[in-house]
């Protein structure tokens, strides 16, 4: 048996003290963190639980944006009226993940948070410089179906497994934190990290920092937008390629694009030269193919993932298209009106 010291502190100062020992980890949902535990994959010395805090709201901004609060449970964001109505690729991304009872205890600080689903991650008899550094990487050479295709290492092709993240980065989100040297605000795309020669750390968090928060801006893009997942199975599987889009038309053109995309890197994956080549054309075919190609410029597959590449241009072009189409839109039938 493996011993930890468990905490429940009620206000953020005493989790922050609780919390800055490396080898403590803040537990919300617990959805991911006692699955890494149980499979001897986490090893915790300290589990601060952090379910007492008041990080529990989600409320409207000065600027025009929502702040959800970190521990707002998935299922509680996905239906909430504000999300629903001004950022409905957040809710669709959020629904299009996991199942109800783990969106019911998952909470938007732990989505962010989550661990790679490298198969070698989690077996512990594989070498993994992730879980262990310096160990080797099990996963190259190894059955890579799920693996990155862009931004990967020597050192690691993990994937970002969330779907949560990949909406929030075309919304380009801020994540709200606080730590033993005060609070930051981290941009979304500098939140995660890509692998290099520090495969170890997914994010950009300090050791003891706590997210508070995820501010959504007032842009939202609800009425041109859709978040497209591709998967083994329709539900209750994890993204092969996922792609969340959101546009704004004017006068029949694209004066504004974002896209970001899941399953494909160590973080989600977005570039600006791919959504400027939209901007003042004519959605259409053509501009969707260049977009896409753009977006997955050097994408390079591990053999078993090569089918990525050609599965992310077509789920780009369809993603454009769904939103171009506009809403309302079905959550599970993603088929072009
Ligand atoms: C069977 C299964 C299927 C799933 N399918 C999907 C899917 O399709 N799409 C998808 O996106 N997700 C999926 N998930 C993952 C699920 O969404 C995550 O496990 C969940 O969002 C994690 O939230 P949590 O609150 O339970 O986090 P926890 O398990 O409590 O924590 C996860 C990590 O985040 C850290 N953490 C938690 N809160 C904070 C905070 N406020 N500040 C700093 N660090 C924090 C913890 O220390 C831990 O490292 C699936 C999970 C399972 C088990
Ligand atoms: S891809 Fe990354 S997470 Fe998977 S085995 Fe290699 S180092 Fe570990």
């Amino acid at each position: 048996m493996i011993r930890f010291d468990y905490t429940r502190p009620g206000d953020i100062d005493a989790a922050i003290r609780s919390g800055t020992p490396v080898d403590a980890a803040y537990l919300a949902g617990g959805t991911n963190l006692v699955d890494l535990m149980k499979e001897n994959v986490a090893r915790p010395l300290k589990v601060v639980d952090i379910n007492r805090l008041p990080l529990t709201g989600i409320t409207e901004l000065g600027d025009g944006g929502l702040r959800l609060g970190a521990l707002v449970t998935n299922s509680q964001t996905a239906y909430n009226e504000q999300v629903q109505r001004r950022y409905p690729v957040v809710a669709s991304a959020i629904l299009a993940g996991a199942s109800p009872q783990l969106r019911n205890a998952a909470t938007n600080g732990g989505n962010i948070n989550q661990r790679t689903r490298c198969y070698y991650f989690y077996d512990t008899d594989t070498p993994c410089n992730k879980r262990q550094p310096g160990q080797g990487c099990g996963a190259i050479g190894g059955f890579t179906r799920i693996h990155a295709i862009l931004g990967a290492s020597e050192q690691c092709i993990a994937t970002h497994p969330s779907d949560l993240c990949v909406a929030l980065a075309a919304l380009e989100a801020k994540v709200q934190v606080t730590g033993p040297d005060g609070d930051r605000e981290i941009a979304f795309a500098e939140y995660h990290r890509l692998p290099g020669d520090e495969p170890w750390a997914d994010n950009t968090l300090r050791p003891g920092e706590l997210v508070t928060a995820i501010d959504l801006p007032p842009k939202g893009f609800a009425t041109n937008y859709t978040y497209l997942k591709l998967r083994d199975r329709r539900s209750y599987a994890f993204a092969l390629v996922s792609i969340a889009v959101g546009l704004r038309l004017e006068e029949g053109k694209i004066a504004e694009a974002r896209i970001a995309m899941g399953g494909v890197a160590h973080k989600p994956w977005r570039r600006r030269e791919a959504e400027e080549l939209l901007v003042e054309r004519e959605p259409g075919h053509a501009s969707f193919d260049e977009a896409a190609r753009a977006l997955l410029a050097g994408a390079v597959g591990q053999g078993a993932n090569d089918f990525k590449i050609e599965l992310g241009r077509r789920g780009i072009i369809r993603a454009l298209a769904q939103a171009a189409a506009g809403t309302p839109q079905s959550q599970t039938d993603k088929r072009i009106a």
